[in-house]
């Protein structure tokens, strides 16, 4: 048995070699400038904005704070299409804009939005598509843009799980109107916490970079009401530290990625995450969908066995978004039979740079001895 403070999470932060942090944020003891858009914040913006390949990046003290000031910057009004099966801060974004979410299916093969379901839920009201790229998994952009073009809807990407991802070369943060990246400290690449907004639009950056200041466009002008969602000097040097390693922490991912592959893909009633063609995958999640009827044991009988060994899994997404206290009675939880039961099955194994490949292995014998 695995002792106490040997526990395997489903991730573990990455951290820069702690000599390099501090020799980054050593120079803030001589120029006192420890947020408010200082040298490392806009060194950070503009060493994002290469790794993403995108034209406008901004950057937030967190995703979510991002997610809820770009939703106010674009001015929407009604409904929001977007998807139960993500995060609670997709649709907290979208309710504390004094918007209404419209939930739509996923698809069974992908967990991304369906988008053959998202014109039937179009109406008069909707504003705007919110779809998550969950997991790493690429949404099918291609179509959702076009839908959007035809009944002219602003889109809008929960790209938290995709920090790098690219389609065909392409970065993935230059689909639909804006997307937002999580820099939380669990995500691929992290600022502690942290977060940031791309979009092809100047105009639409230089808003959010006066959102996050209190609305503060200059001393004598404040046109809107804005929030605090600065990020300040430390977040960005642990940013410009990470950043150095990110492509040798995704490669190590990728290898844990594989391993997993190999070892469980002959399993029937196991159901394995393959990325869509084209896509260069940041390795960000390892989910596993558990169909009981072939496999003999359910999602939970899985969680609870390894569960025994002090590896610690994740029901990421369960519940449902749809499906929470606080959303249940205020909103209708849609017809979405296939989030319903993906989040029934779901289960998401560890996976991060320094997992050993054993542990990997064992994991993978844990479950093939439930069968
Ligand atoms: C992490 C995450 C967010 C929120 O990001 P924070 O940086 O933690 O505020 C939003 N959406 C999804 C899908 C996430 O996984």
């Amino acid at each position: 048995m695995r002792k106490e403070d040997e526990i395997i999470n489903v991730t573990r932060s990455d951290m820069p070699p702690m000599e390099e942090f501090i020799s980054e944020i050593s120079s803030l003891w001589d120029t006192r400038w420890l947020t408010n858009m200082g040298e490392k914040h806009i060194r950070l913006e503009s060493e994002i904005k290469d790794y993403l390949k995108v034209d406008n990046v901004t950057l937030f003290s967190h995703g979510h704070a991002a997610l809820e000031l770009l939703l106010q910057a674009m001015d929407l009004k009604g409904e929001v299409i977007t998807t139960p099966f993500s995060f609670a801060s997709t649709t907290h974004a979208i309710v504390r804009n004094g918007l209404t979410p419209v939930f739509c299916d996923i698809k069974e093969d992908d967990y991304t939005i369906d988008e053959t379901k998202i014109e039937k839920l179009i109406t008069s009201k909707t504003s705007a598509i919110l779809p998550v790229h969950v997991y790493g998994q690429i949404c099918n952009v291609e179509a959702i843009e076009q839908i959007a073009k035809k009944h002219n809807l602003k889109v809008i990407y929960d790209a938290a799980h995709t920090f790098g991802e690219e389609i065909d070369g392409i970065g993935v943060g230059n689909y639909g109107d804006a997307s937002m990246f999580s820099f939380h400290a669990t995500k691929v690449f992290h600022t502690i916490e942290g977060g940031a907004i791309t979009s092809k639009s100047r105009e639409l950056k230089d808003k959010l970079y006066y959102l996050k200041n209190f609305g503060i466009q200059d001393v004598d002008s404040v046109p809107d009401v804005g929030a605090n969602a600065k990020m300040n000097e430390f977040q960005a040097a642990m940013g410009l530290c990470n950043l150095r390693y990110l492509d040798e922490k995704i490669a190590k991912r990728k290898q844990i990625y594989e391993r997993y592959i190999s070892r469980l893909e002959s399993i029937d009633g196991i159901k394995l995450l393959r990325y869509r063609e084209g896509i260069k995958p940041n390795y960000a999640y390892f989910p596993i969908v558990v169909d009981p009827e072939v496999f003999g044991k359910t999602r939970d009988d899985i969680f609870d066995r390894l569960k025994k060994e002090n590896i610690i899994c994740r029901k990421y997404f369960y519940p449902l978004i749809s499906d929470y206290e606080c959303y249940r009675d205020r909103f209708s939880h849609g017809d979405t039979p296939v989030a319903d039961k993906i989040s029934s099955r779901v289960l998401t194994l560890p996976i991060y740079a320094e997992l050993p490949l054993d542990v990997v292995d064992e994991v993978c014998e844990l479950i093939k001895g439930l069968k």
